[in-house]
């Protein structure tokens, strides 16, 4: 992409109105629009990382065995009154009526529809175990939308949910997601620490929030410092494997971590002193089970291997999609602007030329851009009239991982400069062996 034919408004000035780093970073660099409290439009820049991590949660559903699908926004009132929601809900629930006079509301989570969708297709144990996934636009009216889309009115989400036939096999399937979560918020690298936590109003047995450790987070954790050295890694799983998923469950939550809502003093006393930490985290995810809770009233049942109906046991799983670009940039960020790690960044490398104009610091930009292309890999290029300090200024904003620099006293000796943005160190190398680099640099993040 050409930054001269692009769209990408960033600010000068640091908008008044936001309160967080990560706020203020996506509205300077172009990234998001308010259109109304806790309503974002998503400007090119910030629709890149969106997709970024959509498509990295849609890899590891998809490698846990989850199968995707959408279903809509708009929801009829009737499905939530046969689960009692409807009412107990509250003022967070967006309820719109139709010219046919139905009352309808915008879907702040979809347990309801998709038992119905069970429900009405699936009439044997033999067609479970089932994990059907989708990732659509929520809202919830919340009382204090803030911090960008940290707590935004519509906000993009993950849910997911399973059907088993016992309570062991749903058990597996809670296993299972975490282990994929983990995997998942990994490959954006971020550290989410799976925490005990109260189930609120999805209802439920059994409850952990991921939650990525920051200063503006909206949650108080206390935890064993112990799990913070804990890390998945690029281990195999076989998500079929009862055992091998329990094990990661265990060595990911048998350290004290909990919000404040299921803290429990006399147990945190226990850990010793120097590893005991009180911190604030954002939420990034939680996975539930709720056995029956969904399918005993809607009447989801299937045939046992008896011949007995037997209700369904459901768990439903949550990844905050358009929050996580929040998170990652509270806990990839400095001065001057964010550092996108390499898994999410909207584009893999800038590429300035530092002499617009000039015909040979322009077809060496030309050359690089091609070769860029040729390798897949994803680049701005800086084609604009700008001077170099507001085009590094620039590049140092939006956070592009790596850059590479064409100047015409390098071009001389045939080098160009790579500098990583994370450690701001520069290395001269020819275009080929900057190219290079950057592949091997990505293949690690395919
Ligand atoms: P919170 O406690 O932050 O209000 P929640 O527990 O009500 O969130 P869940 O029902 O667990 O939310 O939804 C799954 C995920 O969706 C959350 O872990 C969070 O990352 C994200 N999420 C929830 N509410 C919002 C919101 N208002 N704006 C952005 N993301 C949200
Ligand atoms: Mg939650």
């Amino acid at each position: 992409m050409r930054l001269s034919r692009y769209f990408l408004p960033v600010l000068k000035e640091t908008p008044a109105e936001a309160q967080i780093v990560s706020h203020r970073l996506m509205l300077r660099a172009g990234m998001i629009k308010q259109s109304s409290a806790g309503i974002y439009s998503w400007l090119p820049l910030g629709y890149r990382v969106l997709q970024r991590i959509e498509q990295i949660v849609h890899e590891e559903q998809q490698r846990a065995g989850h199968i995707p699908m959408l279903m809509p926004t708009l929801q009829p009132a009737d499905l939530w009154r046969e689960s009692g929601r409807y009412d107990a809900y509250g003022p967070e629930m967006l309820r719109i009526r139709d010219r046919q006079d139905r009352d309808m509301l915008y879907g702040p989570t979809n347990e309801e529809m998709i038992t119905d969708i069970v429900r009405s297709n699936i009439s044997s144990y033999k067609d479970l175990p089932l994990t059907l996934y989708h990732i659509q636009w929520k809202f919830r009216d919340e009382m204090r939308p803030r911090f960008g889309v940290m707590r935004g009115r519509e906000f993009l989400m993950k849910d997911g949910y399973n059907f088993d036939l016992t309570k062991e096999d749903a058990l597996h399937a809670y296993n299972r997601h975490l282990v994929s979560y983990l995997r998942t918020y990994e490959r954006m690298g971020l550290q989410a620490i799976p925490m005990r936590a109260d189930s609120g109003p999805i209802g439920g047995e059994d409850t952990h929030e991921f939650l990525v450790l920051a200063e503006t987070g909206e949650s108080e954790v206390f935890y064993d410092s112990a799990v913070t050295d804990l890390t998945f890694g690029d281990r195999e799983i076989d998500y079929d494997s009862v055992e091998q998923c329990q094990s990661i469950l265990k060595e990911f939550t048998s350290r004290y971590a909990r919000t404040d809502e299921t803290h429990d003093e006399a147990v945190f006393a226990e850990i010793p002193e120097e590893r005991r930490r009180t911190a604030r985290g954002i939420e990034v995810g939680q996975i539930f089970y709720f056995g029956t809770k969904y399918s005993e009233p809607m009447g989801a049942t299937v045939q046992g291997p008896d011949g007995k109906p037997v209700p369904l046991h459901m768990g439903s799983h949550g990844i905050g999609v358009s929050r996580l670009l929040g998170a990652i940039i509270e806990a990839n960020h400095d001065d001057k602007g964010i550092i996108w790690p390499e898994g999410v960044t909207p584009f893999h490398v800038g590429l300035v030329d530092l002499k617009p104009g000039d015909a040979t610091t322009g077809s060496a930009c030309e050359g690089i851009y091609a070769e860029l292309a040729k390798a897949s890999l994803s680049v701005l290029y800086d084609d604009t009239k700008e001077r170099p300090g507001a085009k590094f200024a620039t590049m140092d904003l939006i956070g592009l991982p790596w850059r590479i620099t064409v100047g015409p006293r390098g071009l001389a000796n045939g080098k160009v400069e790579l500098t990583s943005r994370r450690t701001g160190e520069s290395v001269e190398m020819s275009p080929e062996g900057a190219i290079r680099r950057l592949r091997e640099v990505y293949a690690a993040h395919r």
